[in-house]
């Protein structure tokens, strides 16, 4: 299984404007390659004629994905925070036993944000708050790594999705846009969209 893609005009769910969306498609051959819309495969790229692929591609051009991402981290850190506001959660320091105030989580947040840039990934899933705090939630210790249950994460996905549509974003299982990537009889390689706002 390969997953070459397709470059093709799409508009951005978030700003309106038409953008070049890369369609990244999944297919069985061992070929794998970058194409145009519109343009003709090769004999030897085993994409044969009249022929259908699942792909997807970002809703949101450069610009507002960039947008997106730095407002869904920023979210992760604002829903800790009010947690911790309402009692619910408590976040403490293993080395000092000093807890985590509201304002020391929306900061950290802003902090992430500003620094992200599409690449690398959210230190609040990779060393903040797991491995260096002990983290209390509804009375219970989260332990290090994640519940079994993933009762708080999930508990926090759904907060996060919930005030990111209510800013008019997608939650992340969203942000993919599914997308048909068909190979026609003259070999020629087209895109459509799914929820058919465009393409190419
Ligand atoms: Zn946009």
């Amino acid at each position: 299984m390969t997953c070459p893609s397709v470059f093709c005009r799409a508009r951005c769910d978030r700003c309106g404007r038409f953008f070049r969306a890369q369609v990244d498609f999944y297919t069985p051959s061992s070929f794998f390659r970058h194409y145009r819309v519109g343009e003709r495969v090769g004999e030897l790229d085993e994409l044969p004629p009249n022929t259908t692929y699942t792909g997807q591609s970002s809703r949101y051009c450069g610009r507002c994905l960039l947008m997106w991402e730095r407002e869904e981290i920023r979210l992760w850190y604002e829903i800790l925070a009010r947690w911790v506001d309402s009692g619910r959660l408590s976040i403490v320091r293993r080395t000092s036993g000093e807890a985590f105030s509201a304002a020391d989580i929306r900061y950290n947040g802003e902090w992430e944000s500003s620094l992200w840039r599409g690449r690398g990934e959210c230190t609040l899933f990779t060393s903040w708050p797991d491995s260096e705090c002990e983290v209390t939630w509804l009375g219970q210790m989260v332990p290090r790594g994640g519940e079994p249950d993933g009762r708080f994460r999930d508990a926090l996905y759904s907060d996060v999705a919930e005030e990111l549509r209510h800013l008019r974003w997608v939650s992340v299982l969203e942000v993919d846009r599914p997308a048909k990537v068909s190979v026609d009889g003259d070999l020629r390689l087209w895109v459509t969209f799914v929820s058919s706002d465009l393409t190419g």
